[in-house]
């Protein structure tokens, strides 16, 4: 099946395009929603987190207890290479069983840290939402209200602009205003459409 991974940095407007396309009738795969159902109720998850990194990291409930969690990987990269190294290959095959059960004309995976974790490989095609800085932050700050130099160190541990952008097959420019964005995901859909026409497999 035609596999596109969506990706961007933070308050690019990944989960707004991934909806759009939805709505338009593709079928969309979140990474991030897939990592929080893991460490929700998956037993070999939680279990191997727990023998990892402490019975302390299991909240009472028997889900991951993410403050306990960030607390012990927020400044110690090894931990969090740890950490990565259990969730990232249980949500990738996550994202592959779910993709093969869709019955849509085409698939898009939502990957934030795509080239990060290097699933590129999982898909045919990229589509990067792009934005520049300040509005990103602007968003960002928006949304969440996390402080500014917070967010500026969270853009800063992801892939710089320009390299995501290069490395883009197909390029979403989410400056405008949201009608402007929901025409370019209307066209990239019907582009999509076609390019799954002269797929085969
Ligand atoms: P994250 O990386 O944090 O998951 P994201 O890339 O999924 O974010 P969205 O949540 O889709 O980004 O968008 C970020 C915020 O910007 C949201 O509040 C969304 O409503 C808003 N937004 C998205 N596109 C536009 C636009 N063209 N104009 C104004 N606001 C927008």
């Amino acid at each position: 099946m035609l596999t596109i991974a969506l990706t961007g940095g933070i308050g690019s407007g990944k989960s707004t395009v991934a909806a759009q396309l939805e709505r338009l009738g593709a079928g969309v795969i979140d990474a991030d929603h897939i990592s929080h159902a893991l460490t929700r109720d998956d037993a070999d998850t939680l279990a191997t987190i727990a023998a990892t990194f402490g019975g302390e990291m299991i909240a009472a409930d028997g889900t991951l207890d993410r403050a306990a969690m960030r607390a012990r990987v927020f400044s110690d990269p090894e931990a969090r290479q740890r950490l990565e190294s259990i969730l990232h290959p249980r949500i990738e095959a996550r994202m592959c069983a779910e993709r093969a059960a869709l019955r849509t004309p085409y698939a898009v995976l939502v990957i934030p840290l795509l080239f990060e974790t290097g699933q590129q490989r999982l898909a045919d095609r990229v589509l990067v939402v792009d934005l520049p800085e300040s509005a990103q932050i602007e968003r960002v700050r928006a949304r969440s209200g996390l402080a500014d130099d917070e967010i500026a160190r969270i853009i800063a541990a992801q892939i710089p602009r320009a390299r995501r952008c290069a490395r883009a097959d197909d390029l979403i420019d989410n400056s405008g205003e949201p009608q402007d964005l929901a025409e370019q995901v209307r066209r990239l859909h019907q582009h999509y459409l076609r390019l799954t026409a002269g797929k085969t497999d």
